[in-house]
């Protein structure tokens, strides 16, 4: 497509916005101009193609669509069935799946979708064959009771939140934390690594109904086969949660064991973090779990958002291509050559390094929390967040780590060269930051004091680099 074409669309579309809303459109801008601006490290961001990006301006999302294809509670779904088709189509034969399901409307929608069709798998269907029912409608008061009694007594076993895990993987404050007895699974206390044996002392102590695997801030790997293994010995369902780096199976840099969907009985993700789709969430199964997942409607959702359907379809038709699968590895090697920039220049990371998309630092080492370096960083026009690290001794709110991530600006066309000099102005702010003290003089975890001059010269710095590199190149907005 060319360059003038996506440049008149946009100017067009804004034009038309800011005649009902100037303000919305003029915001629309300023965050394109800031999103150009800015060195984003977030490891779950990314920069959507044009293509994907206008799917979802159009007239698919006035359509209400709830059920399956072919068998909906609307009438007129025909085009909506057809973009269902094809966004599931496209995503079976991208990840070699049984079954997808992309109606979810996030990473956590598609979480609680997946938990509750693994409970209506696992525990409603044996439950009511083994009391003879055959049919809901024929439960009585006391069968209904029994049912709830059962589904709500189960057990679910996560990887810890300060060891990477999510939220939804059994956080006591998140509902998965509330509607399963949970327990967690961390790492190793000396490596920082996922550890197996562990792990499976815990789930054949726990026996827990159901496995997540997947995370959002651990560094490294994780063997799916070895996951199987565990589940399957004490019965639960493997359930793994790729929502970070669906991205790098897609792009066949996880392949054999580390690729989930081979080993997984179901597969949850986000479709716009590493796989650089629209904001969403899909599902993948094996043909065992498609009919209790196909019911994510009813069960949990509602009308499906046809327009981001649609995109998804149009992002996995991009993800399928042998471009996506170099853009991929080159998420992984840039992220390869951000950490050695920062072991190098003496900085400690958690595990001592990566082998997927996201480098931990542990910020102690600079005597800053990780509230501190994240505000100092911004301050110098770096986008980062701060993350626990495994025990973290500042807790889930200050934290002593930085996550980042290479998925949005390899988007941008950096390479390795560039994520070294990145590592580089970090640890220069980091270097001329220090801890503050709040109103009374005592140490304080949240203020801080940046070097003189340090922001200036670290922005100037990395806008060479942004300018090198532009985001939607030949988009122009007039
Ligand atoms: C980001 C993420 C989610 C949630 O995705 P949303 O679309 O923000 O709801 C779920 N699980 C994991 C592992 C994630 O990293």
């Amino acid at each position: 497509m060319t360059d003038s074409l996506i440049s008149s669309a946009y100017s067009q579309a804004l034009e038309v916005i800011a005649s009902v809303e100037p303000r919305i459109a003029e915001a629309t801008r300023q965050e394109l101009a800031d999103q150009r601006a800015s060195l984003k490290l977030i490891a779950s961001e990314n920069y959507a193609s044009p293509a994907v990006l206008m799917t979802m301006g159009t007239w698919f999302s006035d359509k209400y669509a709830e059920g399956t294809v072919g068998h909906r509670f609307y009438a007129g779904c025909q085009n909506v069935d057809t973009v269902e088709s094809l966004a599931a189509e496209h995503a079976r034969e991208l990840f070699g799946a049984e079954y997808a399901y992309v109606q979810p409307h996030s990473g956590i929608d598609a979480n609680l979708t997946a938990y509750w069709s693994i409970l209506a798998h696992r525990v409603e269907g044996p439950w009511l064959t083994d009391a003879g029912v055959k049919n809901m409608n024929d439960l009585s008061e006391a069968d209904w009771e029994k049912l709830r009694g059962a589904l709500g007594n189960q057990r679910l076993l996560g990887m810890s939140l300060d060891a990477g895990g999510h939220l939804t993987h059994g956080f006591r404050p998140n509902i998965s934390g509330k509607m399963f007895h949970q327990n967690q699974y961390g790492t190793d206390p000396e490596t920082g690594l996922l550890d197996y044996d562990a792990l499976l002392r815990k789930a054949r102590e726990f026996k827990p109904l159901i496995l997540v695997a997947g995370y959002s801030a651990y560094p490294r790997r994780v063997n799916f086969a070895k996951m199987r293994e565990i589940a399957d010995e004490v019965g639960a369902t493997l359930m793994v949660d790729m929502a970070h780096f669906a991205g790098l199976v897609a792009g066949k840099v996880f392949t054999g064991e580390e690729d989930p969907v081979p080993y997984a009985h179901v597969v949850t993700s986000t479709s716009h973090k590493s796989l650089r789709g629209p904001r969403g969430g899909f599902i993948l199964a094996t043909e065992e779990y498609a009919p209790s997942v196909d019911r994510g409607c009813p069960m949990v959702l509602g009308g499906p958002l046809s327009h981001v359907m649609a995109a998804k379809a149009v992002a996995f038709a991009e993800a399928r291509t042998p471009e996506f699968q170099g853009y991929a590895q080159k998420v992984a090697d840039n992220a390869q050559s951000l950490a050695e920039g920062f072991l190098t220049r003496g900085a400690k990371l958690v595990t001592g390094g990566t082998d997927n998309h996201i480098v931990l630092l542990d910020v102690s080492s600079f005597g800053l929390t990780g509230r501190q370096a994240e505000s100092a960083l911004l301050d110098a026009g770096v986008v980062t967040n701060r993350n626990s690290v495994p025990s973290d001794p500042n807790g889930a709110w200050y934290t002593s780590g930085i996550r980042f991530g290479t998925p949005a600006l390899t988007t941008r066309g950096f390479g390795r060269e560039e994520f070294d000099t990145v590592a580089e102005l970090v640890v220069d702010v980091l270097s001329n930051t220090e801890a503050g003290t709040n109103k009374a003089g005592a140490p304080s975890k949240a203020t801080y004091v940046l070097g003189d001059g340090v922001a200036d010269r670290i922005t100037k710095q990395s806008a060479e680099m942004l300018d090198k590199h532009p985001l939607y190149p030949g988009l122009n907005l007039s």
